[in-house]
């Protein structure tokens, strides 16, 4: 089992729920956009928020930023420790450190000394695209530079330590956190850096984080997306709950629809599932499955599998809770007949 770490109250590794992580999106010294994002972020499901700091404006923006925010905060350092101390005398939660562009040992050292004093935590953050040493392979290389820094950091006997080590090619993540598992006991926050945008972006982690978890490697997780964060929250929710490693309310089974299906399917779904992601909000925490069939053929059977279901058929549907039919509905009231079930 691996070490734990807390980020504020959120514990890592160590048998910790798997944690998801998001950063904010907006110009971190834009204060209140910064805060609004953060709290759509918690609202949606996020544990762990991180932003960007890139001057000492933003790092002196985090004091504010923590008074109004529940989650804990991590500050995202590259180029300058400077500004790392800066963000931890300013509160932050914990540091994210780059080993490719902070690499000189009495500047770690600088950093490491005032965490150790506030007592947080850093995250040797290593990326593929800023990696310094070149080993043999990109996930070698990667290991190698992770494995160096913490020498350093263990050297002043500091152990409150997270790692992660992205790529953007899947197999290269893969590969390097199957690598470094192997050698560490520190926790590991999972990700493939710069995945693109949804379309394409969700299924490499999903490849690339749902491959290590079930490996049983990771402690907490980031979907990196070019688009809306909060996209990122629930992706990576979606892969928790599909690996059955978290449950964070209904999960909807719906088939795909074709020829046979003689109701909008499509609508009922989609409405079903943003009024399941509203239940989320309210802390509904039910592992329940939904299954929503379009028709006569797969519908029954799945829809009695799951704990609700609703199988179509010609503008209706039959509805079962636990394998029983509970009543015919009418196609408009399908969405509402279920949530009744759900919510009674
Ligand atoms: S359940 Fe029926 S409508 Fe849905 S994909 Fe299968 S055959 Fe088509």
């Amino acid at each position: 089992m691996k070490r734990q770490i807390k980020v504020g109250d959120i514990k890592i590794g160590g048998g910790a729920p798997i944690s998801i992580q998001s950063m904010t999106k907006t110009d971190t010294r834009d204060i209140s956009s910064t805060i609004r994002q953060i709290k759509e972020l918690e609202r949606s499901g996020c544990e762990i928020i991180r932003v960007a700091v890139k001057d000492f404006e933003t790092a002196e923006a985090i004091r504010a930023i923590k008074r109004k925010i529940n989650l804990p905060l991590v500050a995202d350092i590259h180029f300058d420790y400077t500004l790392a101390l800066c963000a931890i005398e300013n509160g932050a939660d914990k540091i994210r450190l780059n080993p490719g562009n902070i690499y000189k040992e009495d500047e770690i050292k600088e950093v490491v000394k005032l965490a150790k004093k506030r007592k947080i935590p850093i995250r040797v953050g290593a990326n593929s695209g800023s990696i310094r040493n070149k080993g043999k392979s990109a996930a070698e290389s990667i290991v190698k530079s992770v494995i160096d820094y913490i020498k350093i950091l263990e050297r002043m006997d500091f152990y409150d330590i997270i790692v992660s080590l992205k790529a953007s090619s899947v197999l290269s993540t893969i590969e390097a956190y199957k690598l470094f598992s192997k050698k560490s006991k520190y926790p590991l926050h999972l990700g493939v850096t710069a995945a693109g945008p949804a379309s394409t972006g969700i299924i490499k982690s999903s490849i690339g984080i749902g491959a290590l978890l079930l490996d049983g490697i990771g402690d907490t997780i980031r979907v990196s997306l070019t688009g809306d964060p909060v996209e990122e929250v629930i992706a990576a929710k979606s892969i928790l709950q599909a690996l059955e490693l978290r449950s964070f309310g209904p999960e909807i089974i719906s088939c795909p629809t074709c020829g046979r299906c003689q109701v909008d399917l499509k609508r009922i779904a989609k409405e079903l599932d943003a009024r399941c992601l509203m239940l989320d909000a309210r802390k509904s925490k039910q592992a329940l499955r939904i299954a929503v069939m379009g028709c006569e053929v797969n519908g029954p059977g799945e829809a009695k599998e799951a704990d609700i279901g609703i199988a179509c058929g010609k503008s209706s549907g039959v509805i079962f809770k636990k394998g029983k039919i509970v009543k015919r509905v009418r196609e408009k009231d399908i969405v509402k007949e279920l949530l009744k079930l759900l919510i009674p």
